[in-house]
């Protein structure tokens, strides 16, 4: 049997490593075997049975709608990513994701173009506003809210803090009024129940309409910030954190007041570059990749690691407290997104910690010298995030 691509003048990636494994003689799935080639061939220090910690959005279910499209990645798609579930969404032009509220808070980055965005609080306090790329927004639990599409239509990335939501289960305002006898509504409005004739039959969910005027034109006349602190902010509002090889915003309720069940980090690796050993001790990490490619191996206890590959498009998770790295495995920069149920971002940096270990106490353990100990290891100040290639950050 061959083992050429058709198409391609490259072999056929192959389960093979040194005197392990052996070639397929069956189907490949190339595309996808090339990959993910740590799961065809795992480094040595994988070991046991770990769950998935990956799935793309491209093999995602699409919800088309005239006015743009969804698709979602939820526990029935990652079983493991019961905190967080996310929705990749976009609008046209005009486009409108309808008005409606949920059960779970709504955090979302603006990737693509931009959105107008509307809000009401319980005491009435009506906030709208325009989000552009890198800008975000989050309504918590339970407030209603609207996203439309400006000139160049909009296409973000919806995070849920819980793994079970689904797009398609929202409380939406065409909805409620189709399933609601309409003496009850005419009561409810003082009209007759002739007026609701022509009412939607359903949801419309996502639809096609015009692109709207200026932001000054739909603005409620009293937008007072220090009443409501607003429902959008920026990354480049975030803490920043800058060193060798990469660099962050960290963005939680500590600089982001009504983000305060979903903390969020906007990270960058630079090609050679790693995003150092750590784990979070206070929730699992929800992933989104945006551009470039990497790798994460998670670190399970009792023996058990695992490494998966990422590709821009994909969402990654790591179970709460397991350790972890992300390589940058490209030529381009790795930016993805760093996700948590929680208000505020934490992590331990193994270097960190070995730093303020007791020397004799970490010789005890591991086969480390002065050398390693006084300029292989750093001492920030959490939260940091380094990226160490063997040099000091500075
Ligand atoms: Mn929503
Ligand atoms: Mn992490």
């Amino acid at each position: 049997m061959s083992n050429q691509d058709h198409k391609n003048t490259e072999p056929l990636p192959q389960p093979k490593k040194g005197s392990l494994g052996g070639n397929i003689y069956g189907a490949h799935n190339v595309e996808v075997e090339r990959q993910n080639p740590d799961m065809l061939t795992p480094p040595d220090t994988d070991s046991g049975t770990m769950p998935s910690l990956k799935w793309p959005y491209a093999l995602s279910h699409t919800r088309n709608e005239h006015g743009g499209w969804s698709r979602e990645v939820t526990t029935r798609e990652l079983p493991e990513s019961t905190t967080i579930a996310g929705v990749n969404m976009h609008l046209e032009p005009g486009g409108v994701r309808e008005l409606h509220w949920h059960k779970e808070a709504e955090w979302a980055l603006m990737i693509k173009g931009s959105a107008r965005v509307t809000a009401i609080d319980p005491e009435g306090n009506m906030f709208v506003d325009d989000v552009e790329e890198g800008g975000v927004w989050n309504f918590p639990s339970g407030i209603p809210h609207s996203i439309k599409g400006l000139e160049n239509g909009a296409e973000f990335l919806l995070v849920f803090d819980d793994g079970s939501f689904s797009e398609n289960s929202t409380f939406t305002i065409t909805d409620w009024f189709a399933h609601t006898p309409k003496e009850a509504l005419a009561k409810n409005f003082g009209v007759s129940e002739d007026y609701f004739d022509n009412f939607p039959k359903g949801e419309k969910y996502i639809y096609q309409g015009d692109v709207p005027g200026p932001l000054i034109e739909d603005l409620p006349k009293e937008q007072n910030e220090s009443v409501t602190p607003p429902y959008t902010s920026r990354f480049d509002k975030g803490k920043k954190v800058d060193v060798k090889g990469g660099s962050a915003r960290i963005l939680d309720s500590t600089n982001f007041k009504k983000s305060f069940t979903i903390a969020a980090a906007l990270v960058e690796v630079e090609p050679g570059g790693i995003r150092e050993l750590h784990w979070h001790p206070n929730a699992a990490e929800w992933q989104y990749y945006l551009e470039g490619q990497g790798r994460m191996s998670v670190f399970a206890s009792a023996g058990k690691a695992r490494t998966y590959d990422y590709q821009a498009g994909d969402v990654g998770y790591v179970p709460f407290a397991m350790g972890h790295y992300i390589e940058n495995t490209g030529d381009t920069t790795l930016k993805f997104l760093e996700m948590f149920r929680s208000d505020h971002f934490a992590e331990i940096s193994l270097s960190q910690w070995m730093s303020q270990t007791p020397p004799y106490l970490l010789k005890e353990h591991l086969p480390v010298d002065d050398e390693f100990i006084n300029n292989h290891l750093h001492s920030e100040t959490r939260p940091v995030l380094n990226w160490n290639k063997n040099k000091k950050a500075d």
